[in-house]
Order: structure tokens, then sequence, then C-alpha cells
């Protein structure tokens, strides 16, 4: 399924995207983006969720494993802060906005190519704690602490 500009319909267009994490289902292209297209119910005060398209995942990515250097960051539903990795989104939500329990959109549901591109949730910390806690980085911390014992090991034979 292609996804189209809401503003000047345009569909399957190349560049970035722009999702509002507030409005159900609505997406810009970058130009519109830049102009500030709002309705009735969007405003330029939403926070939006730069999304790559499937052409410039590729482009960055480009079927190689990724490295640390990822391309995507997340954009906070609350407050539109940038720049946040799926953990820290998870800190900054959890500490800055426990108190908030309106429904937004995720935003990494929304940019990973195989999620879901309008979860809505009204526990947003919650859905980030069940669906984001990054399950890699616990196998990584589980494989480093797994090594250093092997050497504590072998250290003391
Ligand atoms: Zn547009
Ligand atoms: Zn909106
Ligand atoms: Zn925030
Ligand atoms: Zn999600």
């Amino acid at each position: 399924m292609c996804v189209s500009c809401d503003s000047c319909l345009k569909g399957n267009f190349r560049g970035k995207r722009y999702k509002c994490l507030i409005c159900y289902d609505y997406d810009l292209c970058s130009v519109c983006y830049e102009a500030g297209s709002t309705t009735t119910r969007h405003t330029t005060e939403h926070p939006m969720q730069c999304i790559l398209t499937r052409s410039d995942y590729d482009l960055y990515y480009g079927g190689e494993a990724m490295t640390g250097d990822q391309p995507q960051s997340f954009t906070c539903p609350f407050c539109g802060r940038l720049g946040f990795t799926e953990a820290t989104l998870h800190d900054h939500v959890t500490s800055e906005h426990s108190d908030l329990s309106y429904e937004v959109v995720c935003p990494i549901c929304a940019a990973i190519p195989i999620g879901e591109p309008n979860l809505v949730t009204d526990d947003f910390a919650g859905h980030l704690a069940m669906e984001h806690r990054n399950p890699s980085r616990d196998l990584m911390s589980f494989l480093i602490s797994f090594h250093t014992l092997q050497q504590n090991i072998t250290g003391l034979v």
C-alpha cells in the first residue's frame, strides 16, 4: 500500500514523509510539511514523525547490516522533541510525560517498515515498554556479561 500526501494528494512520493502523531492517518510530503500545511483538525503545533520512504530506506541500508549510525530517529508525540532512539524515547516519556494519557500515534510503529503505521495508543509509555524495549540490546548485554564471565573463568584457570 502506498502512502499519499494528505495535502497535495501526491502519491508514492520520494524523499521524506512526515506523519502526524496526533491526527489519525495524516501524512505530508516534505514540500507540504515545510509549507506548514494545516487542516481543520491538524495544526503546525502537532508533533510529526519524519519517516524515510521505502526507497530512502533501501538507499541508506543498501541491504547491509544496520550499523550504530541509524538515520531514523523518533519524535516525542507529546512535546515534539526530535532525535530519540527507542530506548531514550521510553526514558523520556516515562520521566517527562507520565501524567499525559491522551491518544497518540506511535512514532516507532509508524517509522519501521514492518510496523503498523497508524497504531494509536492512550498508554504510550506502556506500549513502548511492551513493544519497543529493544530486545536486541538485552541480548547484547546478556552476551557481554556471558563473555565477561567466560573470561573470568579462563583467567582463574
Ligand atoms: Zn504534499
Ligand atoms: Zn495533526
Ligand atoms: Zn516529550
Ligand atoms: Zn509502537
